[in-house]
């Protein structure tokens, strides 16, 4: 409840009703939970023979097999064979979008159909054991829709944080409508020009909804005719963004390419740095010394140059990402070396949605431990979302989120792209 309440406060009623009213199984009775082995997201270490008590949603206690014996009447789950995780956090998706509309075939797409897109989404990203995400851009505020229906509920999904409508400069790569002629009059929800109309773009998403702040300080690679190299927005601006969220208590997140509009952001404030592609080694000093965690997607590029193509994404975008995949993952290694924090971000809806997992396996190619890459995929993305202790860790009072994979994730990562067991708040969805 603690969690819930802390995540989003207007919602504690919807949690209560997601207690009593889910159709899975019921949450008031006492679950005991075992498995050959454990992964301790703290320590990045396995521990063997572990049991667990779990009750109305809450892990209440973490032991042995030996030490602790289920109590009377509690449902027993035996997963014999099998490791524990905590449920996946992915800190950088878009659950309203599908990797088949892109470039020309998105404008298609209504505010409406995203949203019926986030209810499909929402149910493959869960069941492929991401029991959290962070939601960073959508159209409209269906993202926080969304994120309700789901804390009510009313449909099958990971925990969500959403940031509503990204907030970015005219023409830049949080506008993203830059696909029809000027006649068209096309501007992105969260257009603003000038330090105080990015701070209204900010109340507003708080206003209706937002967990957190999505702004742009660079070009993308899919937005049309912007630069991944140039920056956007002033620093003056992007601090005028950071102050206002910070001063509601919401983080931000800020999408950046380019080597100077990285810094940027970092001198601003920014919490996550996404992408982080061309990051030189001012940039990655100052987000150790900050404290920013870099969201940076490096297995998205297969997608984008194997099959972006027939999903609609234009030619300028494929050449700008021929340019940035590559150095992307050769500065991931410089960043890790460093002792950067980092954080699993795939960018899922940009490639399908539940294939969130395939990130892990080239984290440890491009040059990061595998426990440190399930780390970032859980208490670290937990401490980076302000919720340290609630996911992410397997641990009294944090949210019974937990998945089981057939073997040791240490030794195999591609274990985690098929998990044979997903509870999330103490509700078993695949066993
Ligand atoms: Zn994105």
């Amino acid at each position: 409840m603690n969690f819930i309440a802390k995540c989003f406060p207007s919602a504690l009623f919807a949690f209560s009703l997601l207690v009593t009213s889910s159709t899975h199984s019921a949450t008031d009775e006492t679950i005991y939970l075992s498995a050959d082995a454990m992964f301790d997201s703290e320590s990045g270490k396995l521990i063997d023979n572990p049991a667990l008590l779990i009750k109305d949603g809450l892990i209440v206690e973490v032991s042995s097999q030996s030490a602790l014996n289920a109590p009377e009447g509690a449902t027993i789950i035996s997963l014999e064979g099998k490791t524990i995780l905590p449920g996946l956090i992915d800190m950088h998706v878009h659950l309203t979008s599908m990797a088949t509309d892109h470039g020309y075939k998105r404008l298609r797409v209504s505010h409406e159909r995203a949203a019926i897109n986030g209810v499909v989404n929402a149910k493959r990203t869960l069941m492929a054991g991401f029991t959290t995400v962070r939601n960073v851009g959508a159209p409209s505020f269906a993202d926080v829709a969304l994120r309700d229906a789901i804390a009510e509920g009313d449909i099958p999904g990971p925990h969500m944080f959403v940031s509503g409508p990204p907030i970015g400069i005219t023409g830049g790569h949080c506008s993203d409508n830059n696909l029809l002629p000027s006649e068209y009059n096309l501007l992105g929800e969260g257009v603003a020009d000038g330090p105080w109309a990015a701070r209204s773009k900010v109340r507003r998403n708080i206003k209706y909804g937002a967990d957190l702040i999505k702004t742009c300080s660079t070009g993308g690679v899919l937005s049309k005719g912007t630069k991944v190299g140039a920056p956007q927005y002033t620093i003056e601006e992007l601090t005028a963004i950071v102050e206002e969220a910070h001063s509601h208590g919401l983080k931000v997140a800020s999408h950046a390419h380019g080597t100077e509009g990285i810094i940027n952001a970092l001198k601003a404030g920014v919490d996550t740095i996404e992408h982080a592609s061309f990051i030189d080694e001012e940039g990655i000093e100052l987000a150790v010394k900050q404290g920013a965690y870099l969201s940076m997607d490096i297995y998205v590029t297969e997608y984008i140059l194997g099959e972006g193509e027939a999903a609609g994404i234009l030619e300028e975008s494929l050449e700008k990402e021929r340019m940035t995949g590559q150095t992307q993952r050769d500065n991931f290694k410089k960043a890790v070396d460093a002792g950067a924090k980092i954080i699993l971000g795939t960018d899922a809806g940009v490639y399908p949605h539940g294939d969130n997992a395939k990130q892990l396996s080239r984290m440890v190619r491009f040059g990061m431990p595998s426990n440190e890459v399930l780390r970032a995929a859980t208490s670290v993305a937990a401490q980076a979302l302000g919720q340290s202790g609630n996911v992410g860790v397997i641990a009294s009072d944090a949210s019974a989120d937990i998945i089981a994979v057939d073997g040791n994730p240490l030794e195999d990562i591609d274990l985690l792209e098929t998990p044979s067991f997903v509870m999330k708040a103490g509700l078993v969805y695949k066993n």
